[in-house]
């Protein structure tokens, strides 16, 4: 398996740091807990999307695309990121905005991710929750290309095969990092939603035999949907890499119990892991996806799933921009902070 044979816009901030987390493993008295940055990937404060747009943006300019079209929650870091990486090549982009929430405050709407994708020049358009967005794409590529348009159409997440190339190069580049420093690690948790993240890393584990177990937290989905959508995902993607059958259905593992009410509707464990981290250890996470993770984290090492002495890896994926819409969930703590 070699990355290199694949379309690649060189554009993250790589490699991502890999730091121990001492106040919070402390705090927690369990296991050594260690951080994996990608946070800070560059590219409109940073995230996930960004090692897996180098690939798809990639294939956007192969393909000679002029517009490329994505969706997304409308607090979508996603979507921020693709406006962010085609006002950078110089490409116009249109943001489909799904309506997951129902909130009618106006930060969600319009600050946080909003107000980025609009500063990256990005056009946006809202649709109702629930509504087929891969089909609502479909028809807007269409009328771009009776204008004369090359569209490139991107999905949610930017999860495709394509995409999930990203997270095999941060496999490999993670597990680099820990053997440079004679760091085994035990365990490696992240938010999963989309299912691109997880399938691309546990290709890349696999694909290189690092033996190293992979838990997804969900942000959304029940576990069992979770799974089969992230397998089929690491399937493709190990067809693509040319390693089929690398991944089996055992190493796809997720755990959807800190989800709560609904995507993108914080817990009130959220807040504490992500009032945990930024107090601990003076880093942000988000209120849809890293802070359900850690908060997962959080929970598993208290119950003791993970074992001291251990070494686990909590891959950082973002988000940060999503607080400044979420800044009313926040208001207790603010007013106890207001002295
Ligand atoms: C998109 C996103 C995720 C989830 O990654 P998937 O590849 O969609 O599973 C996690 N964290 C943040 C901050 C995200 O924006």
């Amino acid at each position: 398996m070699h990355l290199a044979r694949f379309p690649r816009i060189f554009l993250a901030h790589l490699p991502t740091p890999l730091e121990r987390l001492d106040r919070l493993s402390k705090e927690l008295g369990g296991p050594e807990i260690w951080i994996k940055r990608d946070d800070c990937t560059g590219l409109s404060t940073g995230g996930n999307k960004t090692r897996k747009l180098e690939f798809l943006m990639a294939e956007a300019i192969a393909q000679g695309a002029d517009t490329v079209i994505t969706q997304g929650a409308t607090q979508s870091n996603h979507a921020r990121q693709t406006a962010a990486f085609s006002a950078k090549l110089g490409l116009a982009c249109h943001i489909l905005l799904e309506d997951r929430t129902g909130s009618n405050d106006a930060n969600y709407n319009t600050n946080g991710n909003v107000l980025l994708d609009h500063l990256h020049g990005a056009t946006t358009s809202r649709r109702a929750g629930g509504v087929d967005m891969a089909a609502e794409m479909e028809v807007l590529a269409d009328q771009l290309r009776e204008q004369g348009r090359k569209p490139y159409v991107i999905p949610g997440g930017g999860s495709n095969p394509t995409g999930a190339l990203g997270y095999v190069n941060c496999a490999f580049e993670l597990v680099g990092q820990a053997n440079d420093r004679g760091l085994v690690i035990d365990h490696i948790v992240t938010a999963t939603g989309s299912a691109g993240t997880q399938a691309g890393l546990i290709t890349g584990l696999k694909a290189m035999n690092a033996g190293i177990p992979l838990l997804g937290i969900g942000v959304r989905a029940p576990k069992e949907k979770q799974e089969e959508n992230v397998f089929a995902l690491a399937q493709r993607t190990a067809d693509k890499l040319g390693c089929p059958g690398v991944v089996s259905r055992a190493d796809v593992v997720a755990d959807s119990t800190y989800v709560g009410a609904g995507y993108g509707i914080p817990r009130a464990d959220t807040l504490e892991a992500i009032q945990m981290f930024a107090q601990l250890e003076g880093l942000l996470l988000d209120p849809v996806y890293s802070g359900k993770g850690a908060a997962g984290l959080i929970d598993l090492v208290r119950k003791g799933h993970f074992k001291k002495g251990q070494r686990i890896v909590f891959l950082h994926t973002g988000g940060a921009a999503g607080l400044f819409g979420y800044d009313a969930v926040f208001a207790d703590k603010r007013k106890a902070l207001e002295v």
